[in-house]
């Protein structure tokens, strides 16, 4: 998977907007933080999170839970990292883990970090947006609400293979 979209081809700039809509704070930061070079075509693009420079979610989560908890989470995202700590190892584990394609495990991943648009996740991000689902309206669109408890989540769990009554 490649990242050159979240570099802006002709002021050579990270694309914040992007960075701030897809990573929590200290990735945005550790981004923000890369150098790039004023001449295209000669970047070489190395994630310090991999010995062999790649990035990938998994890299980024392994930088992140090595992150001291009390150094800077602090500003806007801190109540994100707090509910990023609050979900047990064994749960990431078993995300990186599962024999499924990696577009699923990312998904998966932004669910748990409150990495998706939902109307929550863009009224702590200050977007002025109505927060109610948009498929019901009865509730505010949380992840949650989203993947488990909206009728139509619902509906889909129950006639799925699995049959969750939910
Ligand atoms: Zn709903």
């Amino acid at each position: 998977m490649g990242f050159g979209f979240l570099i802006d081809p002709i002021n050579r700039s990270w694309r914040k907007n992007l960075l701030e809509a897809y990573f929590p704070y200290v990735i945005q930061e550790a981004v923000m933080n890369i150098h790039l070079r004023i001449r295209a075509g000669e970047d070489i693009q190395f994630w310090n999170g991999d010995k062999y420079g790649r990035f990938s979610i998994k890299s980024a989560y392994t930088l992140i839970t090595n992150i001291d908890a009390d150094s800077d989470f602090n500003g806007a995202s801190s109540w994100k990292i707090s509910y990023w700590q609050s979900i047990p190892i064994r749960a990431w584990k078993r995300i990186w883990s599962s024999s499924t394609a990696p577009k699923i495990m990312g998904f998966h991943w932004r669910a748990c970090v409150h990495g998706l648009a939902s109307g929550e996740d863009l009224i702590h991000r200050k977007i002025p947006i109505d927060p109610n689902c948009g498929i019901c309206g009865e509730e505010k669109e949380s992840i949650k609400h989203i993947l488990f408890f909206c009728p139509i989540a619902r509906v889909s769990w129950f006639r799925s293979n699995l049959s969750y009554r939910l």
